[in-house]
């Protein structure tokens, strides 16, 4: 049976001065809105109802078995404001799928895929003021849900008890630079995920072990960190939290094919079916390092850019390594392609251009 979310109003919401002021500078992941939605899931019974409430800390028993085990998944996703005020999200189903797949993967319960969309359509209902507005350019209202093992119990096994929660924050640019290329440290001491390992899913765990590298990355004056393959050390697998395209002056628009290691990313597959459009051929295969290296000076590649939710197209700049570096694409703006690609992205999003593939909810 379809989950339902009543509301109970927050009673005491952020006033409209309050709000639109931190709508007009929201940051990243900084903000909430007023509310959230909460689901417990208990073992014999299943998902309990949702409800919508007041925006708050949870009390959490602290043997509660995420904060041991880091059984948890999440998910992250936009909500736009289109030009008629309406309110819109960006293939949420894809999302929805990759949560179960997530969930799979970390003992979790699974939840219905309408359940899932619906309760982001409670909280963007109940939030609705939080949308930024159309003409706040990139600025979205960004989602996110999650699930954890809220069970106190400290045994080693799959909690009897899970929480499915979502929570939305207003977002402006992802990058402060705004759109200008990004530079990658090359992690070559830290791996992200191996092989039969949780890469492919949407977990805590992976992201708190691409810190280390995170840090490496900013020590070197660099943005994000490429990651390889765990087994050789060769292939390029993707950043910390996004993929990576690279465009070929033979005109094919490149990106490591998905071999359990990397998140399945709904912008990389996104960008995969409009490449078409553009006049590009998409390729997934596997990419060695060596290559982004040397396409980049002998100029078989011409562009590089990482995608993802929350940054949408980014021009990637330059590639550092311990003794070199690298440089891709013209210097300090984004290439023609990640220009196009971003713009055919967001104007879908914005909706600016027709939504032929039924992409927006
Ligand atoms: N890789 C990783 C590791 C990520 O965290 C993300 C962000 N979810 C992505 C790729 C891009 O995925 P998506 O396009 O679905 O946001």
């Amino acid at each position: 049976m379809a989950l339902t979310f009543p509301m109970t109003p927050n009673p005491a919401p952020r006033a409209d001065a309050e709000r639109a002021e931190i709508l007009s500078n929201p940051g990243f992941g900084q903000k909430f809105s007023d509310h959230m939605v909460v689901s417990i899931w208990r073992e014999g019974s299943g998902w309990g109802d949702g409800e919508v409430k007041a925006y708050g800390p949870f009390q959490l028993d602290p043997a509660a078995a995420v904060l041991h085990y880091a059984q948890e998944i999440f998910e992250g996703m936009k909500a736009y404001r289109h030009e008629d005020g309406s309110v819109w999200t960006f293939r949420p189903e894809k999302n929805a799928a990759r949560f179960n797949r997530s969930a799979n993967r970390l003992a979790l319960p699974e939840i219905d895929e309408n359940d899932f969309v619906e309760s982001l359509k409670a909280l963007v209902k109940a939030d609705e003021s939080w949308v930024p507005a159309f003409d706040a350019g990139e600025a979205s209202l960004y989602l996110r849900p999650f699930m954890f093992a809220s069970e106190a119990f400290l045994g080693v096994r799959p909690s009897r008890e899970v929480t499915y929660c979502v929570i939305a924050s207003p977002a402006g640019a992802y990058f402060k630079g705004g759109v200008k290329p990004v530079s990658l440290w090359l992690s070559r001491d830290y791996s992200r995920a191996g092989v039969g390992g949780t890469g492919a899913a949407k977990c805590g765990g992976n992201y708190a072990s691409s810190l280390a590298a995170q840090i490496e990355a900013n020590e070197r004056g660099c943005d994000q960190s490429v990651f390889l393959d765990s087994v050789e050390g060769k292939y390029v697998e993707e950043l910390g939290g996004m993929n990576v395209f690279f465009v070929t002056k033979d005109g094919e628009l490149v990106t490591p094919q998905l071999t359990g290691t990397i998140l399945e990313g709904v912008t990389r597959d996104s960008i995969l079916e409009l490449a078409k459009d553009l006049g590009l051929t998409p390729v997934e295969r596997r990419v060695t390092i060596e290559e982004w290296i040397e396409g980049c000076n002998d100029g078989t590649i011409s562009e590089i850019f990482a995608c993802g939710t929350a940054a949408v197209v980014t021009p990637v700049g330059r590639l550092v390594w311990t003794d070199g570096e690298v440089t891709s694409g013209p210097e300090g703006e984004a290439g023609p392609y990640a220009t196009k690609i971003r713009e055919a992205l967001l104007a879908i999003q914005k909706g600016t251009a027709e939504d032929t593939r039924g992409w927006m909810t």
